[in-house]
């Protein structure tokens, strides 16, 4: 099992595992010292305690605005010294470490396509160690768990116990509302096998679009994230990079902060306890139901050894499938849902056949 050693992360006025949400706020991008200087002031003073802003900028395409570099730590320098707010900034090499260190920095995240590469990883951790500074990761840009856990293991291996991890979606070539897609299960499965991780869902990149950072923030805040990192710029329809997904800092508080619902994380009101014992009665069921079936599918699996016939039946399946998933409509459930859900059933089946079928063979 992998293992993380944590410690909390607790800036002085935030605490990541007390606070709901945690907000990290600012530009995508730091492109003058005239808009870092005038977002970071209007996010402090609406109470934003953690300022972001990109230097060093991953664009997919050369010839785009690429970060303005090391100039721009100086003025996140200024934000420090000017507002009290603290400051954060993405890390992608070894040198952005020690450029972002020199001047500061209180907090440093890993982008979703660094996470993706443990060269990168490694030595950025290789750079960070010996250093007790707050480390966010945001996912990879491919939906890999277990690749999202390795970046953190080598980050917290490198002596860095205050991580933290942020939800940023997942690339995906289909056309669909989001830039990237959100996949909550994975970040559910993340908060499963480490219940002290911070979690902060990053609505921004998520969504791509000022509408739909509220009702991102909304469903990560009654997924129980801890924080938000929200994209916010003093002009954002004039921003350098990520414009459609930028608001201002008064848009950020009045049509998203002040309108989120934060819900009690830990409820334990006997109507809860009552409801969830219902849900264990039920999954036994399901199980025992789906034991049956499986024991029937064995019982057809030797039928079709006594009988020759192949264990894959095409016509069959396709028919089971169609079938159950208009079944499943009828019933309220999505296609997606009943299709993943035969399929596993059905792949298992099939393994269960094949079983029986070798037996034969070697006896
Ligand atoms: C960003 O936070 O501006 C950024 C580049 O994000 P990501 O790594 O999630 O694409
Ligand atoms: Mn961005």
């Amino acid at each position: 099992m992998d293992v993380l050693d944590l410690e909390p992360i607790k800036l002085n006025g935030v605490d990541f595992s007390q606070q709901r949400p945690v907000v990290i706020a600012g530009p995508c991008s730091a492109e003058t010292e005239e808009q870092v200087m005038n977002t970071a002031h209007d996010l402090a003073k609406r109470g934003v305690k953690i300022f972001r802003a990109g230097i060093w900028k991953p664009r997919t395409k050369p010839g785009s605005f690429e970060g303005i570099g090391s100039e721009g730590l100086k003025w996140m320098k200024r934000v420090k010294e000017e507002t009290g707010m603290y400051t954060s900034t993405e890390v992608a090499t070894a040198q952005h470490v020690y450029e972002a260190l020199k001047y500061g920095i209180d907090m440093m995240w890993i982008g979703a396509r660094t996470t993706a590469n443990p060269f990168a990883v490694q030595e950025i951790a290789d750079a960070l160690r010996g250093v007790d500074m707050p480390i966010l990761i945001k996912n990879p840009v491919n939906p890999d768990l277990e690749l999202w856990i390795g970046a953190l293991m080598r980050i917290n291996q490198a002596g860095l116990k205050k991580i933290g991890v942020i939800h940023r979606g997942f690339s995906t070539y289909d056309k669909t509302i989001y830039r990237n897609l959100p996949q909550w299960q994975i970040p559910i499965e993340i908060k499963r096998r480490f219940p002290n991780l911070p979690v902060i869902c990053d609505p921004s990149h998520i969504g791509g679009r000022r509408d739909l950072i509220l009702p991102l923030s909304q469903q990560a805040m009654d997924l129980q994230f801890n924080g938000l990192i929200i994209e916010s710029h003093c002009t954002p329809d004039d921003a350098w990079s990520d414009a459609k997904q930028q608001v201002t800092p008064c848009d950020l508080f009045e049509q998203v902060l002040n309108k989120l619902e934060i819900r009690d994380a830990a409820q334990t009101t006997e109507s809860i306890e009552d409801l969830r014992g219902q849900i264990d009665k039920i999954d036994e069921e399901i199980f025992e139901i789906l034991a049956k079936r499986m024991r029937v599918s064995r019982e057809i699996g030797t039928f079709k050894k006594e009988h020759n016939i192949t264990v894959l039946q095409a016509a069959r399946y396709d028919e089971i499938l169609k079938g159950r998933i208009a079944l499943g409509e009828r019933l309220g459930m999505s296609p997606n849902f009943t299709k993943a859900f035969i399929e596993a059933v059905h792949e298992e089946s099939v393994r269960i056949q094949m079983d029986l079928m070798n037996n034969e063979k070697k006896a």
